[in-house]
């Protein structure tokens, strides 16, 4: 189990590998694009292959990208689908150039519209990415908080969008948070234990490639996305502890996108934590 964390990559995407290698992160995840922007710069084959020696020379792997906060798959507006697919599309390719795994993005909501009403469409988009895009970049699902519609709160939903798609290139990245505030007591052993039982059963555990661990401002069921410092919040210390004894994630990167203890992100401290959970637990 690697521990590492969301770095910033401004600068030129290399950057990236400074900011892991100053907090002790041994995988990262990356934006390959401004999350709020529709807009991107175009990035040049010789970033990309710089990228990857990089990667290669300082063993930081594996690299993950996230998606933009403005896709939107089960979008009722034509024009936000287009630039949807576009933008995954887009950062499949450049996943696929730099050499990183794939691209972790959220599905998106549809306000009330009801997840059965948005899957046709939500399956057909992807279908269409995945012809537009490189076999070896990976679509990495996101479950969801559940708030405002978001789709993929519920396991079955994405569950539902792999079934319907059927191809091997989608994957699923299970966010701490989100799955607490949904209403999944990661905390707990016993809620953990049928938790995972209820993954493999219905998406299967070799699709879970990586996970956001991130502790939760908010309470069990709370249905909110608010991250927290590792220990700070209600899955706590203890609740990792559990999490990362779990058989199901020994060979899962585990990715921080906490607040920081400055508030500037995934900070050192949070990785340390993470490590000594991981040390204390024998998840190698
Ligand atoms: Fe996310
Ligand atoms: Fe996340
Ligand atoms: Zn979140």
């Amino acid at each position: 189990m690697k521990i590492g964390a969301h770095v910033g990559a401004s600068g030129g995407l290399t950057t990236a590998f400074e900011r892991a290698a100053a907090i002790g992160a041994e995988t990262i995840q990356i934006f390959g694009a401004p999350p709020q922007m529709w807009r991107r710069r175009k990035i040049r084959p010789d970033e990309c292959e710089a990228f990857r020696v990089a990667m290669a020379e300082t063993g930081i792997e594996p690299v993950f990208l996230h998606g933009p906060y403005l896709i939107n798959l089960a979008t009722d507006k034509p024009e936000q689908l287009t630039k949807s697919t576009d933008a995954l599309s887009e950062d499949l390719r450049l996943a696929s150039a730099i050499g990183a795994k794939g691209v972790i993005f959220h599905v998106g909501s549809h306000k009330g519209a009801g997840f059965a009403k948005r899957l046709p469409q939500i399956k057909k988009a992807l279908k269409q990415v995945l012809k537009d895009t490189p076999d070896d970049a990976w679509i990495i699902l996101e479950n969801s908080a559940g708030q405002g519609g978001s789709v993929g709160s519920k396991l079955e939903e994405l569950a539902a969008i792999i079934a319907a798609v059927g191809s091997d290139r989608l994957k699923v990245c299970l966010d701490t948070e989100h799955a607490y505030a949904a209403g999944y007591n990661l905390a707990d052993g016993d809620a953990l234990e049928e938790t995972m039982a209820l993954f493999d059963r219905e998406i299967g555990l070799s699709r879970l490639v990586a996970v956001h661990a991130n502790d939760s401002k908010i309470e069990l069921g709370g249905g909110v996305d608010r991250h927290e410092n590792i220990g700070e919040g209600h899955i706590g210390r203890a609740g990792f502890e559990v999490i990362m004894a779990h058989p199901a994630f020994r060979e899962v990167p585990f990715l921080l996108e906490v607040p920081g203890l400055e508030k500037e992100g995934p900070d050192k401290p949070n990785v340390d934590i993470l490590r000594k959970i991981r040390a204390k637990v024998g998840a190698g």
